[in-house]
């Protein structure tokens, strides 16, 4: 039912960044190569994501919409080994029931279409000239919904996240092209190239990504990559600090902690490096089932993780005399 879809949105669809990151997710999902995302007015007026990706066959266009009908994974057990970063099937259910949706997709096969849902109905589907891919248009957000628009923060506060959900999906994938706009002004362009020093530099500036250094790093089960930065580039804030598994960002404290760890006393106190850290392990090994946004995971051998990464990181910046 339509007050079924807007309770379950309540959990993924919280504010205008949990839309851009379930967008993006989708086009990454999709093996887009570029992304490009349109925001106005902080998400509130429109929140547009095109990609280049696999696009959605028309027999299958509602579908997307249908609440647990995902592509994903077709078995219990392919919950746990997920390899994609959605496989609950909720996200655009749960936002064409909070807004005014517009999907327009094509495979290359056939003719393209577009649908369009309100408030959780379909108010239509059409053939539509497309290129491959999709672009899914979101507007008037939470207009059936006057709690939620209560709830939310500043439209500065609200771009905020978006900025920082996009920064860390580009983080975490930089063979992908992302761009990001909001009225107008462009606030992100990466290259696609995979370097994730340049995605670091585009993100943070150019200067803060030369003090940063490589680090890699492997055991039997993990395989860690990333950048950390010279002890001399702290931030007060651990916002600064990207955690991806498998291309997803997470938090984890223990993983912060390790990290920190590592650095031993050439950390002042109160202060926190700058850092991405790409983690490949066997979906196996992380619980992405804890909460609907998929930003808590569980992870089976975590200490095993957190010596690898405390080694890595000390190691590293004595290698360089740091
Ligand atoms: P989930 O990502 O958990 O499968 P979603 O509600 O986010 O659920 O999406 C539903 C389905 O719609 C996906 O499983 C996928 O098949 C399709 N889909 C959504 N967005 C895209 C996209 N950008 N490109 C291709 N397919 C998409
Ligand atoms: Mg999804």
């Amino acid at each position: 039912s339509v007050l079924a879809d807007q309770i379950a949105a309540g959990e993924v669809v919280e504010r205008p960044a949990s839309v851009v990151k379930e967008l993006v997710e989708n086009s990454i999902d999709a093996h887009a190569t570029t992304v490009d995302v349109l925001i106005e007015a902080s998400g509130l007026k429109t929140i547009q994501v095109i990609d280049d990706g696999s696009g959605i066959d028309d027999e299958e266009v509602e579908l997307a919409f249908a609440r647990h009908a995902t592509s994903k994974i077709s078995s219990r057990a392919d919950l746990f080994r997920v390899h994609s970063l959605g496989f609950r099937g909720e996200a655009l259910p749960s936002i064409a029931s909070v807004a005014d949706v517009w999907l327009k997709t094509a495979t290359g096969v056939g003719a393209g279409s577009q649908v369009h849902f309100k408030g959780g109905q379909l108010v239509s589907h059409t053939a539509a000239q497309a290129r491959p891919g999709t672009e899914v248009t979101v507007s008037d957000l939470f207009f059936n919904t006057p709690a939620r628009l209560k709830y939310l923060k500043s439209a500065q506060t609200e771009l905020a996240n978006i900025v920082d959900v996009v920064n860390r999906i580009a983080l975490g994938h930089p063979e992908v092209a992302i761009s990001l706009q909001h009225n107008g002004h462009e606030l992100l362009r990466t290259a696609g190239r995979g370097d994730l020093q340049q995605v670091i530099a585009g993100i943070y500036g150019v200067q803060t990504a030369r003090k940063m250094v490589e680090i890699k790093g492997e055991d039997a089960d993990f395989t860690l990559a990333g950048f950390v930065s010279r002890p001399e580039l702290t931030r007060a804030s651990r916002n600064y600090l990207t955690v991806l598994i498998n291309g997803r960002a997470i938090r984890n404290s223990q993983i912060t902690k390790a990290l920190i760890k590592g650095y031993g006393s050439k950390l002042m106190v109160g202060r926190y490096p700058l850092a991405v850290i790409n983690l490949q392990m066997d979906p196996f090994l992380v619980d992405v089932n804890v909460h609907p946004t998929k930003q808590e995971v569980r992870l089976s051998k975590e200490p095993q993780l957190v010596k690898l990464i405390d080694q890595v990181v000390y190691q590293r910046l004595a290698q360089e005399n740091l």
